[in-house]
């Protein structure tokens, strides 16, 4: 049986896109469709077994909201990793993701393990799928589908958020918190950059 080792973690990113919404389904598998905005901020605690360590980690899961941005640096200061979430649908959420990483690049500890996370990635999914099997049936028949009912569309492709997080040196992920897709990956791969004590 090994010692954990308490690796502090904070979540960073515009208001609603979803990061109370991961942190639940990492911390219980659950989630709610109308779930109340955190106020000030959140701490949860949840452990990630790896082959050949734990990694117990403490979660400041902050609010997004304006009024409480000049708390940030309270919950970044001494974190070992920070998961910054934007939403795919929203261009605005992108840029305020972005903001924050430059924010922790600048003021963070040095060696911070950066993890970017576009979520409500099963907003567009559906549709995504939707047009690959119109482009695949036009040539065939126009009429034999009916347009998606999908309301939501990608605002931020992949390949765009990829590149950044690439050339900014962090960690990418798309998730949805609503179907569980991808969340578990994120906490996963950052415990095992996580440095053995
Ligand atoms: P926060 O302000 O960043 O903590 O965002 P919340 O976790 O409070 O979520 C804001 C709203 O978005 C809530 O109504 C959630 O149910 C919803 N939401 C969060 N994650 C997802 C997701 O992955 N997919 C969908 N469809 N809705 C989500
Ligand atoms: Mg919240």
């Amino acid at each position: 049986n090994q010692k954990p080792v308490q690796v502090k973690l904070v979540l960073l990113g515009e208001a609603a896109v979803g990061k109370s919404s991961v942190v639940l389904r990492f911390v219980q598998n659950d989630f709610q469709e109308y779930k109340e905005p955190t106020i000030g901020a959140a701490f949860l605690t949840q452990k990630c077994r790896l082959e050949d360590k734990v990694i117990k980690f403490e979660i400041w899961d902050t609010a997004g909201q304006e009024r409480f941005r000049s708390l940030a640096p309270m919950y970044y200061r001494n974190a070992l990793s920070a998961v910054v979430v934007y939403d795919i649908t929203s261009s605005s959420s992108f840029d305020k993701a972005k903001s924050w990483v430059k924010e922790l690049q600048r003021q963070a500890s040095p060696n911070v393990i950066i993890a970017l996370v576009g979520n409500k990635l099963d907003l567009v999914e559906k549709s995504e799928e939707n047009e690959d099997y119109l482009d695949d049936v036009a040539s065939f028949d126009q009429n034999a589908v009916s347009e998606p009912s999908q309301t939501h569309s990608r605002a931020i492709s992949r390949d765009e958020a990829q590149a950044y997080a690439e050339e900014s040196n962090l960690l990418f992920f798309e998730t949805s918190a609503k179907t569980s897709e991808g969340v578990v990956e994120v906490f996963t791969e950052i415990a095992k950059k996580i440095p053995h004590e």
